[in-house]
Protein backbone atom coordinates (compact mmCIF):
# COMPACT_ATOMS: atom_id res chain seq x y z
CA UNK A 1 0.00 0.00 0.00
CA UNK A 2 0.93 3.89 -0.74
CA UNK A 3 0.80 4.32 3.07
CA UNK A 4 3.79 2.26 3.42
CA UNK A 5 6.00 5.33 2.02
CA UNK A 6 5.92 7.05 5.05
CA UNK A 7 5.13 4.11 7.86
CA UNK A 8 7.09 1.95 10.03
CA UNK A 9 5.90 -1.28 10.12
CA UNK A 10 6.59 -3.60 13.03
CA UNK A 11 6.86 -7.56 13.55
CA UNK A 12 6.22 -9.36 17.33
CA UNK A 13 7.31 -12.12 17.92
CA UNK A 14 4.12 -13.79 17.47
CA UNK A 15 3.53 -12.22 13.80
CA UNK A 16 1.34 -9.75 14.90
CA UNK A 17 2.01 -6.67 12.66
CA UNK A 18 1.62 -3.01 13.39
CA UNK A 19 1.87 -0.22 11.14
CA UNK A 20 2.66 3.61 12.93
CA UNK A 21 1.25 6.67 10.94
CA UNK A 22 2.53 9.87 11.83
CA UNK A 23 -1.36 11.31 10.45
CA UNK A 24 -4.69 10.10 10.60
CA UNK A 25 -5.48 7.09 8.05
CA UNK A 26 -7.96 9.02 6.34
CA UNK A 27 -4.61 11.12 4.43
CA UNK A 28 -2.89 7.89 3.69
CA UNK A 29 -1.94 8.32 0.34
CA UNK A 30 -3.57 5.08 -0.07
CA UNK A 31 -7.16 3.57 -1.50
CA UNK A 32 -9.81 2.80 0.78
CA UNK A 33 -9.48 -0.64 -0.28
CA UNK A 34 -5.78 -0.71 0.60
CA UNK A 35 -6.82 0.26 3.92
CA UNK A 36 -9.83 -1.82 4.45
CA UNK A 37 -7.69 -5.08 2.91
CA UNK A 38 -4.56 -4.02 5.93
CA UNK A 39 -7.14 -4.23 8.48
CA UNK A 40 -8.36 -6.98 7.13
CA UNK A 41 -5.17 -9.42 7.43
CA UNK A 42 -5.44 -8.31 10.99
CA UNK A 43 -3.27 -5.13 10.89
CA UNK A 44 -2.77 -2.70 13.37
CA UNK A 45 -2.92 0.82 12.53
CA UNK A 46 -1.54 3.30 15.38
CA UNK A 47 -2.59 7.08 13.93
CA UNK A 48 -0.97 10.09 14.53
CA UNK A 49 2.27 8.20 16.11
CA UNK A 50 5.42 8.80 14.80
CA UNK A 51 8.75 6.79 15.27
CA UNK A 52 11.54 8.21 17.44
CA UNK A 53 14.10 5.44 18.40
CA UNK A 54 14.95 1.88 17.97
CA UNK A 55 15.25 0.18 21.72
CA UNK A 56 17.70 -2.75 21.43
CA UNK A 57 18.82 -5.17 23.99
CA UNK A 58 22.02 -7.52 23.64
CA UNK A 59 22.14 -6.19 20.05
CA UNK A 60 18.47 -7.42 18.99
CA UNK A 61 15.60 -5.02 18.66
CA UNK A 62 13.35 -5.23 21.12
CA UNK A 63 10.68 -2.13 20.94
CA UNK A 64 9.71 0.86 18.76
CA UNK A 65 9.75 4.33 20.50
CA UNK A 66 7.14 6.52 19.55
CA UNK A 67 5.68 9.81 20.44
CA UNK A 68 1.99 10.56 20.04
CA UNK A 69 1.50 13.30 17.63
CA UNK A 70 -1.56 16.33 16.82
CA UNK A 71 -2.14 18.22 13.91
CA UNK A 72 -1.78 21.53 13.60
CA UNK A 73 -2.11 23.67 10.74
CA UNK A 74 -0.95 22.96 7.24
CA UNK A 75 1.94 21.97 5.28
CA UNK A 76 2.72 23.18 1.84
CA UNK A 77 0.75 20.45 0.38
CA UNK A 78 -2.57 21.87 2.10
CA UNK A 79 -2.50 18.95 4.83
CA UNK A 80 -3.35 19.17 8.07
CA UNK A 81 0.44 19.07 9.71
CA UNK A 82 1.54 16.51 12.57
CA UNK A 83 3.24 17.88 15.34
CA UNK A 84 5.12 16.18 18.57
CA UNK A 85 2.81 16.06 21.71
CA UNK A 86 5.97 16.75 24.61
CA UNK A 87 5.93 14.30 27.00
CA UNK A 88 3.61 11.64 25.16
CA UNK A 89 6.12 8.73 24.18
CA UNK A 90 5.69 4.93 24.57
CA UNK A 91 7.17 2.67 23.37
CA UNK A 92 5.81 -0.80 20.99
CA UNK A 93 7.33 -4.13 21.90
CA UNK A 94 8.56 -6.07 18.59
CA UNK A 95 11.58 -7.69 17.07
CA UNK A 96 11.56 -7.08 13.54
CA UNK A 97 11.02 -3.43 12.29
CA UNK A 98 10.54 -2.79 8.29
CA UNK A 99 11.09 0.55 7.88
CA UNK A 100 9.30 1.94 4.41
CA UNK A 101 9.32 5.64 4.82
CA UNK A 102 10.18 6.16 0.92
CA UNK A 103 11.52 5.05 -2.59
CA UNK A 104 14.14 5.60 -4.37
CA UNK A 105 15.89 3.90 -7.70
CA UNK A 106 18.86 2.68 -7.56
CA UNK A 107 20.52 1.84 -10.60
CA UNK A 108 24.12 1.99 -10.02
CA UNK A 109 25.99 0.07 -12.91
CA UNK A 110 25.39 2.43 -15.34
CA UNK A 111 26.37 6.51 -15.31
CA UNK A 112 23.04 8.49 -14.95
CA UNK A 113 24.43 10.76 -17.63
CA UNK A 114 23.95 7.67 -20.81
CA UNK A 115 20.50 6.53 -18.89
CA UNK A 116 18.71 9.63 -20.84
CA UNK A 117 15.86 8.94 -22.96
CA UNK A 118 12.66 10.39 -24.42
CA UNK A 119 9.50 9.22 -24.16
CA UNK A 120 8.95 8.67 -28.01
CA UNK A 121 12.23 5.88 -28.45
CA UNK A 122 12.91 4.60 -24.79
CA UNK A 123 16.02 4.19 -26.40
CA UNK A 124 19.33 5.33 -23.99
CA UNK A 125 22.55 6.37 -24.61
CA UNK A 126 23.76 3.28 -24.40
CA UNK A 127 23.19 1.18 -28.00
CA UNK A 128 20.93 -0.99 -26.62
CA UNK A 129 19.71 -0.39 -23.69
CA UNK A 130 15.83 0.89 -23.48
CA UNK A 131 14.12 2.30 -20.45
CA UNK A 132 10.80 3.13 -19.09
CA UNK A 133 8.69 3.94 -16.21
CA UNK A 134 10.21 5.70 -12.93
CA UNK A 135 13.86 5.28 -14.53
CA UNK A 136 12.63 7.41 -17.47
CA UNK A 137 10.26 9.93 -15.72
CA UNK A 138 11.21 9.91 -12.15
CA UNK A 139 8.04 8.88 -9.45
CA UNK A 140 5.23 7.60 -11.58
CA UNK A 141 2.52 5.82 -11.55
CA UNK A 142 2.38 2.42 -12.73
CA UNK A 143 -0.08 2.14 -15.65
CA UNK A 144 2.90 5.06 -17.17
CA UNK A 145 5.06 2.12 -16.04
CA UNK A 146 3.34 -0.78 -18.02
CA UNK A 147 2.42 1.66 -20.76
CA UNK A 148 6.44 2.75 -21.12
CA UNK A 149 6.93 -1.07 -21.04
CA UNK A 150 4.82 -2.05 -23.86
CA UNK A 151 5.75 1.25 -25.85
CA UNK A 152 9.49 0.31 -25.24
CA UNK A 153 9.01 -3.75 -26.72
CA UNK A 154 7.83 -1.64 -29.97
CA UNK A 155 10.56 0.19 -30.57
CA UNK A 156 12.73 -2.51 -29.93
CA UNK A 157 10.98 -5.00 -32.32
CA UNK A 158 11.35 -2.02 -34.88
CA UNK A 159 14.56 -2.12 -34.27
CA UNK A 160 15.26 -5.75 -34.60
CA UNK A 161 13.16 -5.41 -37.74
CA UNK A 162 10.00 -7.33 -36.68
CA UNK A 163 6.59 -6.40 -37.36
CA UNK A 164 4.60 -5.54 -34.39
CA UNK A 165 0.57 -6.02 -34.17
CA UNK A 166 0.13 -4.33 -31.29
CA UNK A 167 -2.07 -1.53 -31.97
CA UNK A 168 -0.54 2.25 -30.69
CA UNK A 169 -2.77 4.54 -27.95
CA UNK A 170 -1.11 7.23 -30.14
CA UNK A 171 -2.52 5.73 -33.25
CA UNK A 172 -6.17 6.12 -31.78
CA UNK A 173 -7.01 9.53 -31.56
CA UNK A 174 -10.51 10.12 -30.51
CA UNK A 175 -12.52 12.55 -31.94
CA UNK A 176 -13.30 15.71 -29.64
CA UNK A 177 -16.59 16.20 -29.47
CA UNK A 178 -17.38 12.75 -28.62
CA UNK A 179 -14.54 13.41 -25.87
CA UNK A 180 -16.98 16.36 -24.48
CA UNK A 181 -19.68 14.24 -24.88
CA UNK A 182 -18.37 11.46 -22.95
CA UNK A 183 -17.41 13.30 -20.16
CA UNK A 184 -20.65 14.74 -19.70
CA UNK A 185 -22.41 11.38 -18.96
CA UNK A 186 -21.25 9.41 -15.70
CA UNK A 187 -20.39 6.33 -16.50
CA UNK A 188 -20.43 3.65 -13.25
CA UNK A 189 -17.03 1.39 -13.60
CA UNK A 190 -16.80 -2.42 -12.87
CA UNK A 191 -17.03 -3.36 -9.60
CA UNK A 192 -13.86 -5.56 -8.36
CA UNK A 193 -15.50 -7.97 -5.81
CA UNK A 194 -12.78 -8.88 -3.00
CA UNK A 195 -13.18 -11.15 -0.32
CA UNK A 196 -11.78 -9.68 2.68
CA UNK A 197 -12.12 -12.39 4.90
CA UNK A 198 -9.94 -15.14 3.20
CA UNK A 199 -7.20 -12.46 3.71
CA UNK A 200 -5.88 -13.48 7.25
CA UNK A 201 -6.59 -17.10 6.80
CA UNK A 202 -4.65 -17.63 3.41
CA UNK A 203 -2.85 -16.91 -0.07
CA UNK A 204 -5.95 -17.68 -2.03
CA UNK A 205 -6.56 -14.72 -4.65
CA UNK A 206 -9.00 -12.56 -2.97
CA UNK A 207 -9.84 -10.77 -6.26
CA UNK A 208 -11.85 -12.01 -8.55
CA UNK A 209 -10.67 -11.98 -12.29
CA UNK A 210 -13.00 -9.70 -14.77
CA UNK A 211 -14.09 -11.22 -17.93
CA UNK A 212 -12.64 -10.11 -21.29
CA UNK A 213 -16.13 -8.53 -22.18
CA UNK A 214 -15.83 -6.84 -18.93
CA UNK A 215 -12.55 -5.77 -19.68
CA UNK A 216 -12.91 -4.46 -22.81
CA UNK A 217 -16.20 -2.38 -21.72
CA UNK A 218 -14.57 -1.01 -18.83
CA UNK A 219 -11.66 0.78 -21.12
CA UNK A 220 -13.88 2.02 -22.58
CA UNK A 221 -14.96 4.42 -20.03
CA UNK A 222 -11.52 6.28 -20.69
CA UNK A 223 -11.78 9.87 -20.78
CA UNK A 224 -8.32 10.14 -22.76
CA UNK A 225 -7.62 12.64 -20.26
CA UNK A 226 -3.57 12.75 -21.63
CA UNK A 227 -5.33 13.72 -24.52
CA UNK A 228 -7.48 15.92 -24.33
CA UNK A 229 -8.47 17.87 -20.58
CA UNK A 230 -9.91 21.24 -20.72
CA UNK A 231 -11.17 21.04 -16.93
CA UNK A 232 -9.80 24.55 -16.84
CA UNK A 233 -12.49 25.37 -19.17
CA UNK A 234 -15.31 24.00 -17.85
CA UNK A 235 -14.80 25.17 -14.17
CA UNK A 236 -14.13 29.15 -15.31
CA UNK A 237 -17.28 31.15 -13.69
CA UNK A 238 -16.11 33.78 -16.30
CA UNK A 239 -15.54 31.23 -19.50
CA UNK A 240 -11.91 32.44 -19.61
CA UNK A 241 -10.26 29.60 -20.60
CA UNK A 242 -10.68 28.84 -24.26
CA UNK A 243 -9.84 25.11 -25.81
CA UNK A 244 -8.68 25.15 -29.55
CA UNK A 245 -7.45 22.21 -31.53
CA UNK A 246 -3.87 22.09 -33.46
CA UNK A 247 -2.81 18.86 -35.76
CA UNK A 248 0.06 17.14 -33.98
CA UNK A 249 3.48 18.42 -34.76
CA UNK A 250 7.07 17.44 -34.97
CA UNK A 251 9.18 19.67 -36.15
CA UNK A 252 13.34 20.05 -36.43
CA UNK A 253 13.92 23.24 -35.10
CA UNK A 254 17.05 25.45 -36.82
CA UNK A 255 19.46 27.71 -34.74
CA UNK A 256 21.39 30.28 -36.25
CA UNK A 257 25.27 30.94 -35.51
CA UNK A 258 26.22 34.83 -36.67
CA UNK A 259 30.14 35.65 -37.03
CA UNK A 260 31.43 38.79 -36.08
CA UNK A 261 31.76 39.70 -39.77
CA UNK A 262 27.82 39.60 -40.07
CA UNK A 263 28.05 35.84 -42.00
CA UNK A 264 25.51 33.06 -40.71
CA UNK A 265 25.61 30.09 -40.12
CA UNK A 266 22.54 27.63 -40.01
CA UNK A 267 22.96 24.67 -37.85
CA UNK A 268 20.06 22.03 -36.51
CA UNK A 269 18.75 22.41 -32.88
CA UNK A 270 16.08 20.81 -30.74
CA UNK A 271 13.13 19.31 -32.09
CA UNK A 272 10.01 20.69 -31.30
CA UNK A 273 6.67 18.65 -30.76
CA UNK A 274 2.71 18.86 -29.92
CA UNK A 275 1.63 15.76 -29.30
CA UNK A 276 -1.68 17.06 -27.78
CA UNK A 277 -4.68 18.15 -30.49
CA UNK A 278 -6.13 20.30 -27.45
CA UNK A 279 -4.51 23.33 -26.03
CA UNK A 280 -5.98 25.79 -24.14
CA UNK A 281 -5.58 30.02 -24.38
CA UNK A 282 -5.95 32.06 -21.74
CA UNK A 283 -8.81 35.02 -22.20
CA UNK A 284 -6.83 38.16 -20.55
CA UNK A 285 -10.65 40.20 -21.41
CA UNK A 286 -12.75 37.45 -19.35
CA UNK A 287 -9.83 36.32 -17.00
CA UNK A 288 -10.06 37.92 -13.08
CA UNK A 289 -7.24 35.86 -11.48
CA UNK A 290 -9.54 34.30 -9.27
CA UNK A 291 -7.64 31.24 -9.10
CA UNK A 292 -10.52 28.69 -9.91
CA UNK A 293 -9.14 27.13 -12.16
CA UNK A 294 -5.88 25.74 -10.79
CA UNK A 295 -7.49 24.42 -8.21
CA UNK A 296 -9.22 22.07 -10.18
CA UNK A 297 -6.01 21.63 -12.38
CA UNK A 298 -5.81 17.66 -11.86
CA UNK A 299 -1.60 18.81 -12.63
CA UNK A 300 -1.12 20.79 -10.32
CA UNK A 301 -1.22 23.52 -12.92
CA UNK A 302 -2.41 27.32 -12.87
CA UNK A 303 -3.91 27.44 -16.63
CA UNK A 304 -4.41 31.61 -15.71
CA UNK A 305 -0.91 31.67 -15.44
CA UNK A 306 0.98 29.12 -17.77
CA UNK A 307 -1.36 29.52 -20.71
CA UNK A 308 -0.96 32.25 -23.27
CA UNK A 309 -2.41 35.05 -22.53
CA UNK A 310 -4.68 36.34 -25.30
CA UNK A 311 -6.09 40.00 -25.85
CA UNK A 312 -9.57 40.30 -27.59
CA UNK A 313 -9.29 43.68 -28.18
CA UNK A 314 -6.23 46.55 -28.53
CA UNK A 315 -7.20 47.89 -25.67
CA UNK A 316 -6.92 44.62 -23.19
CA UNK A 317 -3.34 44.32 -25.54
CA UNK A 318 -2.24 47.74 -24.53
CA UNK A 319 -3.26 47.93 -21.28
CA UNK A 320 -1.61 44.88 -19.74
CA UNK A 321 1.99 43.94 -19.86
CA UNK A 322 1.89 41.35 -21.38
CA UNK A 323 0.20 38.72 -23.87
CA UNK A 324 -0.57 37.80 -27.17
CA UNK A 325 -3.13 39.80 -29.70
CA UNK A 326 -4.46 38.92 -32.99
CA UNK A 327 -3.96 41.42 -36.06
CA UNK A 328 -6.04 40.53 -39.13
CA UNK A 329 -4.81 41.82 -42.14
CA UNK A 330 -6.14 41.89 -46.26
CA UNK A 331 -3.06 39.42 -46.80
CA UNK A 332 -1.89 37.79 -44.27
CA UNK A 333 -2.79 36.70 -39.81
CA UNK A 334 -0.10 38.79 -37.67
CA UNK A 335 -0.13 37.21 -34.20
CA UNK A 336 2.28 40.23 -31.82
CA UNK A 337 3.61 39.12 -28.59
CA UNK A 338 4.16 41.99 -25.63
CA UNK A 339 6.32 40.80 -22.92
CA UNK A 340 8.77 43.44 -21.19
CA UNK A 341 8.60 46.25 -23.40
CA UNK A 342 9.41 44.23 -26.57
CA UNK A 343 7.53 42.94 -29.52
CA UNK A 344 7.70 39.88 -31.44
CA UNK A 345 5.43 39.14 -34.35
CA UNK A 346 4.64 36.07 -36.27
CA UNK A 347 2.81 36.60 -40.17
CA UNK A 348 1.30 33.56 -41.60
CA UNK A 349 1.30 33.82 -45.38
CA UNK A 350 -0.10 31.01 -47.46
CA UNK A 351 3.24 28.80 -47.53
CA UNK A 352 5.88 30.83 -44.58
CA UNK A 353 5.93 32.00 -41.46
CA UNK A 354 7.35 35.38 -41.16
CA UNK A 355 9.03 35.98 -37.61
CA UNK A 356 10.37 39.33 -36.46
CA UNK A 357 11.65 40.73 -33.33
CA UNK A 358 14.02 43.56 -32.45
CA UNK A 359 16.92 41.09 -33.59
CA UNK A 360 16.04 38.81 -35.95
CA UNK A 361 13.85 38.86 -39.45
CA UNK A 362 13.38 35.09 -40.40
CA UNK A 363 11.44 33.42 -42.79
CA UNK A 364 10.36 29.91 -42.47
CA UNK A 365 8.70 26.78 -44.15
CA UNK A 366 5.31 26.60 -42.96
CA UNK A 367 5.13 22.44 -43.26
CA UNK A 368 8.72 22.18 -41.88
CA UNK A 369 9.75 25.14 -40.15
CA UNK A 370 12.69 25.12 -42.27
CA UNK A 371 14.49 28.47 -42.49
CA UNK A 372 13.66 30.01 -45.55
CA UNK A 373 15.98 33.32 -45.32
CA UNK A 374 17.39 34.64 -41.85
CA UNK A 375 19.21 38.60 -41.00
CA UNK A 376 20.56 39.42 -37.72
CA UNK A 377 19.27 43.04 -37.47
CA UNK A 378 21.34 44.12 -34.12
CA UNK A 379 25.22 43.66 -34.54
CA UNK A 380 25.47 41.79 -30.64
CA UNK A 381 23.24 38.64 -31.75
CA UNK A 382 25.31 35.95 -31.88
CA UNK A 383 23.35 32.76 -31.92
CA UNK A 384 19.79 32.79 -32.73
CA UNK A 385 17.01 30.20 -31.69
CA UNK A 386 13.31 29.98 -32.82
CA UNK A 387 11.68 27.78 -30.61
CA UNK A 388 9.40 30.43 -29.31
CA UNK A 389 8.68 31.45 -32.98
CA UNK A 390 7.41 27.46 -33.35
CA UNK A 391 5.08 28.19 -29.97
CA UNK A 392 3.80 31.28 -31.66
CA UNK A 393 2.85 29.02 -35.33
CA UNK A 394 0.63 26.93 -32.50
CA UNK A 395 -0.76 29.83 -30.64
CA UNK A 396 -1.52 31.68 -33.50
CA UNK A 397 -3.93 28.56 -34.44
CA UNK A 398 -5.46 29.21 -30.70
CA UNK A 399 -6.03 33.11 -31.62
CA UNK A 400 -7.43 32.37 -35.19
CA UNK A 401 -10.35 30.31 -33.58
CA UNK A 402 -10.49 32.42 -30.22
CA UNK A 403 -11.08 35.50 -32.78
CA UNK A 404 -13.84 32.94 -35.23
CA UNK A 405 -11.73 33.56 -37.99
CA UNK A 406 -11.27 29.61 -39.86
S1 LIG B 1 -8.28 32.52 -12.75
FE1 LIG B 1 -9.19 33.32 -14.63
S2 LIG B 1 -9.33 31.55 -15.96
FE2 LIG B 1 -9.04 30.78 -13.89
S3 LIG B 1 -11.11 30.41 -13.14
FE3 LIG B 1 -10.53 32.49 -12.48
S4 LIG B 1 -11.32 33.84 -14.11
FE4 LIG B 1 -11.30 31.76 -14.92
S1 LIG C 1 -4.30 23.52 -17.60
FE1 LIG C 1 -4.89 21.88 -16.14
S2 LIG C 1 -7.14 21.87 -16.23
FE2 LIG C 1 -6.45 23.03 -18.03
S3 LIG C 1 -6.36 21.54 -19.68
FE3 LIG C 1 -4.31 21.60 -18.76
S4 LIG C 1 -4.30 19.97 -17.22
FE4 LIG C 1 -6.46 20.38 -17.72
Amino acid sequence: MDAARTAQRLVDTKGKVTIVYRRTINEMPADEGEIKAVIAEGVQIIELASPEAVVTRSGKVKALKCSLMKLEGYDGRGRPKPVKIDGSEFEIECDTIIPAIGQTLEIDFAPQELLKADTRSYKTLMGNVFIGGDALRGASTAINAVGDGRKAAEQILKRCGFPSNTPMVDEKRQDYCELMLMRARRQYGYENKITFQELSKTFKLITEVPDEKTIVEESKRCLHCDEACSICTTVCPNLANFAYQVKPTSFQLEKVQVEADGTTLIQPDISFEVRQSIQILNIANFCNECGNCSTFCPTDGAPYKDKPKFHLTTKSFRENDEGYMLSILKDRFVLIFKQKGSIKTLSEKPDEYIYETDHVYARFAKDTFKLIEVKALTPCVRQIQFQHAAEMSIILEGAKQAMGVI
